[in-house]
């Protein structure tokens, strides 16, 4: 059963809408835009995991996605996490194309594409750290310790595995095999150490303890707010900025007209710039004149505020826009 699914990163959200209000020339796009690719690799890698997963015993597994636990020094973070009765499973999942080639005498990945080689931190070092971490938590919970297994699945079939060890080879495993390599750790874990009630007590501890990290997009990249083009964009060419006339977006190069495409700007605005907004920053960040207007879009919206008119201050939460 799926407790936690997997979602599109955030980081993923903010580097989508920062490129989408990046003027065509800056010269940070290429860095935002192989981040972007690597995100969304990693994301769809994971993704493409659920079909093999669904396809275990309903009742038996609980499986969350990125979850992400604060912890001392430093929150530690798990693709997939599994549970069940007898034993935990931590899969960290890799989407790297071509050929990958597991080297435990540097601890790292190499991967080789087009006759280019590059390293990747050791995912099997990685895995292992988040045991710990995950061992450290749960003990600091006093949850019963069961046996933690951990995996590293390559998640593109097409993609060819070597390692030399043996060792490695138990650790990682291709997508393909995957159930098979879990009904063999539920084999060799028979015994049901924690109860439903206890698994259900677990799932709430993780849920609550989960936080997403948000991260600070502009300050990392030293790209300055003043940079970031403003206005409603068109839903069908992109073009920036729409103008608003009759109680429609009008787009001046293709004409398409929409009746919410402020909607994406305030999500951007939210995203990458603050989590609230007044009358004034939603008229400059929408290229809108009218106070009423823009009144009238917020209250439609039914967004939280404090103060009174003048001073009225909205929470935005970017969630809602998606
Ligand atoms: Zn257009």
């Amino acid at each position: 059963m799926i407790i936690k699914k997997c979602e599109i990163p955030i980081k993923a959200r903010l580097l989508e809408a920062s490129l989408c209000r990046l003027p065509a020339t800056h010269p940070k796009r290429p860095i935002l835009e192989s981040e972007l690719g690597k995100c969304m690799a990693g994301y769809r890698g994971e993704q493409s995991i659920d079909s093999v997963l669904a396809a275990l015993p309903e009742k038996e597994y609980l499986l969350f996605h990125d979850l992400r636990i604060p912890s001392t020094p430093y929150p530690f973070q798990l693709d997939i996490l599994i549970l069940s009765p007898s034993f935990f499973l931590i899969l960290e999942v890799k989407n790297v194309a071509g050929e990958i080639y597991f080297d435990d005498d540097f601890h790292q990945l190499i991967q080789t594409k087009y006759d280019q080689a590059r390293a990747y931190d050791d995912p099997i070092l990685q895995v292992n750290r988040q045991r710990t971490e995950l061992l450290q938590w749960l003990t600091s919970k006093k949850v019963p310790i069961l046996p933690i297994e951990t995996l590293v699945v390559s998640a593109n079939s097409l993609t060819i595995v070597r390692a030399k060890n043996k060792e490695i080879t138990e650790k990682v495993v291709r997508k393909n095999s995957l159930a098979l390599k879990i009904n063999s750790l539920a084999q060799k874990h028979q015994e049901d150490i924690l109860s439903k009630k206890e698994l259900k007590k677990l799932t709430n501890l993780l849920l609550k303890a989960h936080t997403p990290y948000v991260p600070k997009l502009l300050e990392i990249y030293k790209i300055s707010a003043d940079e970031l083009l403003t206005g409603v964009q068109c839903p069908n060419c992109r073009a920036l900025p729409m103008k608003r006339k009759w109680g429609k977006w009008h787009c001046q190069s293709c004409s398409y007209c929409s009746s919410d495409a402020h909607l994406a700007a305030i999500r951007d605005y939210a995203l990458l710039i603050k989590p609230t907004i007044t009358n004034r920053e939603l008229r400059d960040f929408l290229r809108l004149d009218s106070v009423s207007i823009a009144t009238k879009m917020l209250r439609n919206m039914h967004i939280p505020y404090e103060g009174t008119t003048k001073s009225r201050v909205y929470h935005l939460n970017w969630r809602d826009f998606y």
